[in-house]
């Protein structure tokens, strides 16, 4: 193993300037006004770039819970365990019995983010998760603790504080119709925006489906629906398949995104990030994300859930 890496060495530096230019190219196309055909290429070059750092990275480790195969740069410590790393779907496993550690988290995501065009899509998630639960401050508390404050970048990206900018990774092909005329990624933002446009009835589903889940009406004036939550509820149902799909399956996957929440954790998150999603609305939350990622999953041809 020690041997294929040395030898990766300068296969993956290569790639990482073909994959820096590609973003950059990408972005430039993005925002001037040239012709639909150089956008194209630009995203099918963007494409490429990705689907090639994907075939490149070296699965060499595995989720410390769910056991899921992964390259060790893409599991990430979501405690103040060092030795304890995870992927995206078992963050907020409540197994996990150490103490959160949200901000280290942050930014290890944010690292992969900036250096790692493989980086598992599900990601995006998680970052959306923590930076919504913390609110429109989530920079300032981000940058007064570790590791943040002693790193070389001191200052989070402005991602932080307005998580609708965070990219999110797309199904490479078989896309939903909402997804048409998005490139291989798009902004937050964006992405739920085509989700809505396309499913504008998916807050009333997500209320039918709590009710059938329930066996009571939804109330009226409920906050079981966590609105600053719902742009991450839409980031799980994509990213997770968009993260099925790129690790070679050969249709749409079925995605399952019940219990890969759970509330103790999620809670521990919330209370270290000083969010106000704590105390009774930690469930709320939890609702948001469960159901209204599977709704969205649902809504998108990819559930498995009858009930919606
Ligand atoms: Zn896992």
């Amino acid at each position: 193993m020690k041997a294929r890496r040395e030898n990766a060495g300068p296969r993956l530096a290569a790639a990482l300037k073909r994959i820096i230019r590609a973003i950059r190219g990408h972005y430039r196309h993005a925002r001037s006004n040239r012709g639909h055909g150089s956008r194209k290429r630009s995203a099918a070059r963007l494409a490429k770039a990705r689907a090639d750092a994907i075939a490149a990275a070296i699965v060499d480790s595995e989720c410390t819970i769910c056991c899921e195969p992964y390259p060790t740069a893409h599991l990430l410590r979501t405690t103040t365990a060092n030795e304890v790393t995870v992927c995206p779907a078992c963050v907020f496993d409540d197994n996990l019995w150490m103490e959160a550690f949200p901000q280290r988290l942050a930014y290890e995501i944010d690292r992969l983010i900036q250096k790692d065009l493989a980086i598992p899509a599900g990601w995006t998630a998680v970052a959306a998760v923590l930076a919504y639960a913390a609110g429109p401050t989530t920079c300032a508390p981000l940058e007064r603790t570790e590791p943040w404050a002693h790193s070389l970048e001191p200052a989070p990206p402005a991602r932080w504080a307005d998580p609708g900018i965070l990219w999110i990774w797309l199904p490479p092909a078989n896309r939903p119709a909402a997804f048409t005329g998005l490139g291989p990624g798009a902004s937050l933002r964006a992405v739920a925006a085509a989700v809505e446009a396309a499913h504008p009835d998916l807050h009333d589903r997500f209320r039918s489906r709590l009710e059938a889940e329930l066996g009571t009406p939804f109330p009226q004036d409920s906050d079981l629906l966590v609105k600053e939550l719902w742009p991450a509820a839409i980031a799980y149902a994509v990213t997770f398949a968009t993260d099925k799909f790129e690790r070679r399956w050969s249709r749409l996957p079925a995605v399952n995104l019940f219990d890969f929440i759970q509330e103790r954790s999620l809670a521990d998150h919330f209370a270290h990030l000083r969010s106000m999603l704590t105390a009774d609305r930690t469930i709320h939350a939890l609702l948001t994300l469960e159901f209204g990622a599977q709704v969205v999953a649902t809504a998108l041809g990819w559930g498995t859930d009858e009930a919606t």
